[in-house]
């Protein structure tokens, strides 16, 4: 499309606006940061012009010092950041200062109740961006011409960050991007030097660019010098972080590069930098964010490190280096290694990205162990917000499987909080000495989980069990099979066998009552016939009158849904029903001689135990009716 000389006026879209308002209102008492983001947003554009100058060198040779350049104006109250560095079309300015939003951006802040959007934090799921600049200034205008276009096709944006923005054509006599912040009344220190400078150097010392403000002049020399162009210097070191070393690099460093490279409001949980040398040469600088974005559930956005090749920014989002069960971690990686015309497809085939793929997760995953064994706390943070993420990770890495799945945090019958707290480490630790395996049961909530009947004779014996409520915890189980040579055993599927946790006196009593309940386990079986698989007595409950389980080799309930919502076909099974003997409504039961009353007895009974699974019944005034039958009778 060729730029149109007149001025054209466009709105925002409705999500912008949204965003804009809550920018301002959450970072208010942090106005600062919108210099960081500009500072971040010139650099970019630096790394995407030495990107695109690999290949077309004439981009680079018209201006090749690359640099950022800040001047504050006290009198006419600006502040003006420029860059030479990519620039923008006409196109690409609407496209990026008139669409900030990722997609799914107004469904999220639609769905949000009011005090959620209060919330100051809230800023730091969508991370900051271009739009700070509104933070401090009442209009801001970018004159910005993309490398490669002619001086008279730059564009001039202006905007109050109300409504809308206006575009009109403009000449720009070199490539790059100008922002000019009109400030705002409680901003002006921003127009001040001073002030300026020391905010511009905690943000960029960082940076591998060079940042450029005039030179500070005394009173008297800025008389004698009040017809010369100003002289610019440097005011950050501009080496890139990652290539220098570790000792190097103070912690407010590491801190401002993760805010640099996430855009992130909040600071990361923990960090770890690597220079690696031998048959692979690379550095790599990876972060753990403490809190989620708000799209990490959704699997169609790129995410991964942000990828150099000897210091030459490549791409954004390099997903080849991490797998998806560790899609939170942010940061960069800089190979020696690969050509610096790599593209995600060549990535794709190189067997050196697999390399660095198993020594980075590896890293990752020996950051979190750290994490999780010196900072428990800091480590519960992490789970409560990535648990779930990190539980794909046996499906998805069988390598490290084992790794992994001491990272796992469970709720368990030791204390029924229903905060993930426990690692398996810690129940075996605590199992008893005859027990062979670990006990888990599964529910629709934490509740459900803690409260069932499968757990009665557990909770007797004092053997502890994991409850599970994740969506994804059964097939996680399924996944994981064991762990230090124990298996998992799900206590609400098949036959209850404690093994030599049973005394010789419980088998006994079992068989006992086998025996002895074979006439009512017969007739039982006659009412629900084709409703169960089996019906038989049992000892895990000592509360509860009955309860239903799964098959040995059945899907769990669990399992099920998540299929089913998957649109796939899942195998009819039927449920085995259990009875407890020991339970005075079983015994009344086994007395009773009137069919029909026998009859509905069994059926309250059956869906009561379907309740206890959090199952919903086929026929609730069924059961209704036939109970409140039965509580009639018992009142006459
Ligand atoms: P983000 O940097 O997180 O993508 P921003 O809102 O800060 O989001 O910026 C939106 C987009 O505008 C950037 O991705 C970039 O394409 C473009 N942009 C912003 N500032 C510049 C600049 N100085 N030079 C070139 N492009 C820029």
């Amino acid at each position: 499309m060729s730029a149109t000389a007149e001025k054209e006026t466009m709105g925002f879209q409705t999500e912008a606006k949204q965003l804009l308002k809550l920018m301002i209102h959450s970072l208010y008492s942090n106005k600062e940061i919108f210099l960081r983001e500009l500072i971040s947003n010139a650099s970019d554009a630096a790394d995407k012009l030495r990107f695109e100058a690999l290949s077309n060198p004439e981009l680079l040779e018209e201006d090749p010092n690359l640099s950022i350049q800040v001047d504050a104006d006290k009198a006419a109250k600006t502040l003006t950041i420029s860059d030479n560095g990519i620039g923008m079309s006409r196109d690409e300015v609407i496209q990026n200062l008139g669409t900030i939003a990722r997609s799914g951006t107004a469904e999220y802040l639609k769905n949000l109740s009011g005090d959620q959007k209060k919330d100051s934090q809230l800023i730091g799921q969508f991370g900051v961006g271009f739009y700070s600049a509104f933070i401090v200034a009442e209009r801001v205008e970018v004159i910005t011409r993309r490398a490669g276009l002619p001086a008279d096709e730059a564009v001039h944006w202006e905007s109050t960050g109300e409504a809308d923005f206006s575009i009109e054509s403009a000449e720009r006599a070199k490539r790059g991007t100008t922002v000019i912040l009109h400030l705002r009344d409680d901003a002006l220190e921003y127009a001040d030097d001073w002030r300026t400078r020391s905010v511009i150097k905690k943000y960029s010392d960082h940076i591998s660019l060079p940042v450029m403000m005039a030179k500070s002049l005394s009173e008297e020399e800025r008389k004698e010098k009040a017809d010369e162009a100003p002289e610019y210097e440097a005011i950050n070191e501009a080496t890139a972080l990652w290539a220098r070393n570790r000792s190097d690099v103070s912690d407010e460093e590491y801190l401002e590069f993760y805010k640099h490279i996430s855009h992130d409001f909040n600071a990361p949980l923990s960090w770890s930098h690597n220079k690696v040398e031998g048959k692979l040469e690379y550095s790599s600088l990876l972060y753990i964010p403490e809190k989620a974005p708000f799209d990490l559930w959704n699997r169609d956005v790129t995410r991964g490190v942000k990828l150099y090749v000897q210091r030459t920014f490549i791409m954004d989002d390099a997903e080849q280096f991490l797998p998806m069960y560790l899609r939170f971690v942010k940061g960069v990686l800089d190979s020696n290694d690969l050509s610096l015309n790599v593209s995600r497809e060549i990535l794709q085939r190189d067997p050196n990205v697999d390399a660095m793929k198993t020594a980075l997760t590896k890293r990752v995953l020996d950051m979190l162990s750290k994490m999780a064994k010196n900072e428990p706390e800091k480590y519960q943070t992490f789970w409560k917000t990535f648990g779930q993420v990190i539980k794909e990770g046996p499906a998805e890495d069988f390598t490290n499987r084992e790794k992994i799945a001491k990272l796992l945090r469970f709720a368990t019958t030791l204390d029924n909080k229903s905060e993930q707290s426990h690692s398996l480490e810690d129940y075996v630790g605590r199992m008893k000495e005859s027990q062979k395996e670990i006990y888990y049961v599964v529910g629709e909530s934490h509740a459900m989980a803690s409260n069932s009947p499968h757990l009665e004779v557990f909770r007797k014996k004092g053997i502890e069990v994991l409850l599970l409520s994740d969506r994804v915890d059964d097939w996680l189980m399924n996944q994981l099979g064991e762990f230090d040579g124990k298996t998992f055993k799900d206590v609400g599927r098949g036959q209850l066998d404690l093994g030599e946790l049973d005394g010789e006196e419980d088998k006994k009593q079992q068989e006992k009552l086998e025996q002895e309940h074979k006439g009512l386990v017969e007739r039982v079986q006659g009412i629900l016939e084709g409703k169960v698989e089996e019906v038989r007595v049992t000892s895990r409950l000592t509360d509860s009158p009955a309860c239903l389980v799964v098959g040995e080799h059945d899907l769990g309930a669990q399992m099920r849904r998540i299929l089913e919502q998957a649109g796939q076909e899942v195998p009819d099974s039927k449920p085995i029903f259990e009875l407890n003997p020991g339970h005075p409504l079983v015994q009344k039961l086994d007395k009773e001689a009137d069919e029909d009353r026998f009859g509905d007895l069994v059926e309250v009974l059956f869906d009561q135990a379907h309740l206890a699974e959090g199952a919903q019944l086929d026929d609730p005034t069924a059961y209704i009716r036939k109970l409140n039958k039965l509580l009639l009778e018992l009142s006459q």
